[in-house]
């Protein structure tokens, strides 16, 4: 007899009709789309459009005021379980980094493992090691964030979202602070993480990036989501005359 039970098919992270108004602006109008389970998903469009705002909302840095929002099927809402979980599942990696300027980066790193996960003081520092290694910039352990580049600061806000162990991670242009000659440097350890079969959502405009790594494409214009399609489709023949204007301008 099978032991095999069904389970209801559930993605990590689901947007029903979600929308978000900023006093009278409708800065996201009924966005829908999910993201299963180890898939990367690379979200563009033109400034304004309303990216970083969708990115936001998924990590509860703001709240969306229409539709839902769900992560590991958990619906994201005022309640405590529900921040909770969204704290606990999802990383975000900024565009500025945001490390803490006041702490080492080995301090960055141990610091939301040892206060909301509650984890003992030599396990976040072994674990922040095991990532500083991976993001390969152990040696900078007990340096401040000002004595990095711009790229390395990077790398430790990477390895510090790591430290949490999330399930999805969150990237809102992650280079576009960068020199340009420190941008490949945080694609490939983005690129490598993707390997090893992290689920992400990650806004860029690095194209050539996320030809190589995305399953699909999110083209977002105004506040919708214009066009969703599998990645070689989407850079092949985008189905919309806003996506292919935009791809025109940025390629
Ligand atoms: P993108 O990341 O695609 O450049 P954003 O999500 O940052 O776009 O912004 C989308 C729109 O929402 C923009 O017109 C922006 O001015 C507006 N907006 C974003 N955040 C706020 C806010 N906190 N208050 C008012 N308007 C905002
Ligand atoms: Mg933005």
């Amino acid at each position: 007899m099978s032991t095999h039970t069904y389970e209801p098919h559930q993605p990590m992270v689901e947007l029903r009709n979600v929308n978000k108004q900023f006093g009278a602006f409708h800065a996201l109008k009924d966005i829908c789309f999910q993201v299963e389970r180890g898939e990367k998903v690379i979200v563009c469009g033109p400034s304004g459009s309303g990216k970083s705002t969708m990115i936001r909302c998924i990590n509860r840095l703001e709240k969306h005021d229409g539709g839902q929002i769900l992560v590991e099927g958990i619906e994201l809402n005022d309640e405590v379980r529900s921040l909770a979980a969204v704290r606990q599942e999802v990383g975000m990696v900024f565009q500025q980094f945001n490390l803490f300027p006041h702490m080492t980066v080995l301090e960055n790193l141990m610091l939301a493992p040892m206060r909301v996960r509650k984890t003992s003081k030599q396990e976040a520092r072994d674990v922040a090691m095991q990532y500083l290694r991976r993001v390969r910039i152990a040696e900078k352990a007990d340096r401040y964030p000002a004595q990095l580049s711009g790229g390395q600061q990077q790398r430790v806000a990477i390895a510090r979202a790591l430290c949490m162990k999330p399930k999805t991670l969150l990237f809102d242009e992650p280079t576009s602070a960068l020199d340009p000659e420190m941008i490949s440097e945080v694609l490939d350890v983005i690129a490598e993480l993707a390997r090893d079969g992290m689920t992400m959502i990650c806004v860029t405009h690095e194209m050539g990036f996320a030809r190589q790594v995305a399953d699909k494409m999110v083209f977002m214009d105004h506040g919708e989501i214009v066009e969703v399609a599998p990645t070689a489709e989407f850079f092949a023949a985008p189905s919309t005359e806003r996506a292919k204007l935009f791809l025109s301008q940025i390629l």
